[in-house]
């Protein structure tokens, strides 16, 4: 499976996994592998006997999936949108986009992916006359086949597989841009996304009652039930945030804390109330953000008098009142979830936290399920 994941529709997250290892880097994006990816090419040189043939096609096969992902990624830089980075793992690859394309952008960096394996398969029957005279046969990735032959097949099965339209994978992604050119992009989206579920409780069924139990089916079923269900729930709480300002939704009863207070005093602060970071503050001037962690750090390492200056992060996030409230999802969205301060000039006027910001979506829900009618 491979599918390329819409930045700002996900759940806030890590730049990249801990556990990959960057192995490329291509027009700007890196190219990563998980280390499940090197267990699985292990398992199969071991499996396989010892036989390097194997381990040379499925590598060969993880290379194809590369140029697949590089497909989305590098139509999706012609249209402005970057990402962050490509990662392999044992069931395919995802592109990690960073901005959130419109429907025409999406219909266009979904397809292009599978294309790469449409354009590589013609390649490759090319090949094949000049190797050895005659068309590729469809003889599958089956033990005996020639290289030529595993491939071909194999760029064939993936476009194939990848324009099934279980959102969010390619196919759905398609579908989804397609519903969206009529749609409002939220309904297109739950649409998209129940169908993908659907054909997940399908792959799941599958993967169950195959003989044998097939569990490769099961890992896409999961990974497609659950990609679909965070997506819907990401688009339909984007779509609260339309016409929505910074300043509607953010925090404006929070406490700060002064640089020369001691960590006694930040923990203190932290036990007192429900804030888990605090701005502080220098005389007028914000000069940082001191978090739960970092008060754990400093009593550990400097103990309870040292203080607030020594262990806050100086670096920190900021955002004006008056901005989209869409674009500090996109700011949380990029970031591994720290608050953002909303700043007027250099005055401090109120605090985001992911947990506000989902308390506000959550209140907007339940005001439009007023409005329509919906009541219990
Ligand atoms: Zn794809």
């Amino acid at each position: 499976m491979s599918e390329v994941q819409g930045g700002p529709v996900e759940q806030p997250r890590r730049s990249h996994s801990p556990w990959s290892l960057q192995v490329a880097r291509v027009s700007g994006i890196p190219i990563r592998v998980h280390f499940t990816f090197l267990f699985l090419l292990v398992w199969i040189f071991l499996t396989g006997g010892g036989n390097l043939g194997v381990v040379l096609l499925v590598v060969l096969l993880f290379f194809c999936v590369v140029l697949h992902e590089l497909g989305h990624a590098l139509v999706a830089k012609r249209f402005g949108v970057m990402t962050k980075d490509i990662t392999l793992y044992p069931i395919g690859g995802v592109a990690m986009l960073q901005g959130r394309p419109k429907p025409v952008q999406e219909f266009w960096i979904a397809l292009a992916g599978p294309a790469v394996n449409v354009v590589i398969a013609l390649l490759l029957f090319g090949l094949s006359f000049a190797v050895n005279g005659h068309p590729p046969s469809l003889s599958g990735i089956a033990p005996g086949a020639s290289l030529i032959d595993a491939l071909f097949t194999a760029n064939l099965i993936l476009p194939a597989f990848n324009m099934v339209p279980a959102f969010p994978m390619d196919g759905g992604r398609v579908l989804r841009a397609v519903l969206a050119f009529k749609l409002p992009e939220a309904r297109a989206t739950q649409i998209a996304g129940g169908i993908g579920q659907f054909l997940a409780i399908i792959f799941g069924f599958y993967g169950l009652f195959h003989q044998p139990p097939n569990p490769i089916w099961m890992i896409i079923a999961f990974f497609v039930f659950l990609g679909a269900s965070q997506e819907v729930q990401a688009t339909v709480g984007l779509s609260f945030m339309e016409g929505k300002y910074v300043r509607d939704a953010m925090l404006t009863k929070y406490r700060v804390i002064s640089s020369g207070a001691s960590m006694d005093e930040a923990g203190k602060m932290l036990l007192a109330g429900f804030e888990h970071d605090f701005p502080v503050v220098a005389g007028e001037d914000v000069i940082g953000v001191l978090s739960r962690n970092d008060i754990a750090r400093g009593l550990s390492t400097d103990g309870p008098s040292g203080y607030v200056a020594g262990q806050m992060s100086r670096e920190f996030r900021r955002i004006a009142p008056d901005v989209p409230l869409e674009s500090a999802f996109e700011m949380f969205s990029e970031g591994e979830g720290a608050p953002i301060l909303v700043m007027e000039g250099e005055k401090l006027v109120g605090m985001l936290t992911t947990e506000n910001l989902s308390e506000f979506i959550m209140l907007e829900h339940a005001k439009s399920r007023q409005r329509n009618g919906h009541r219990r």
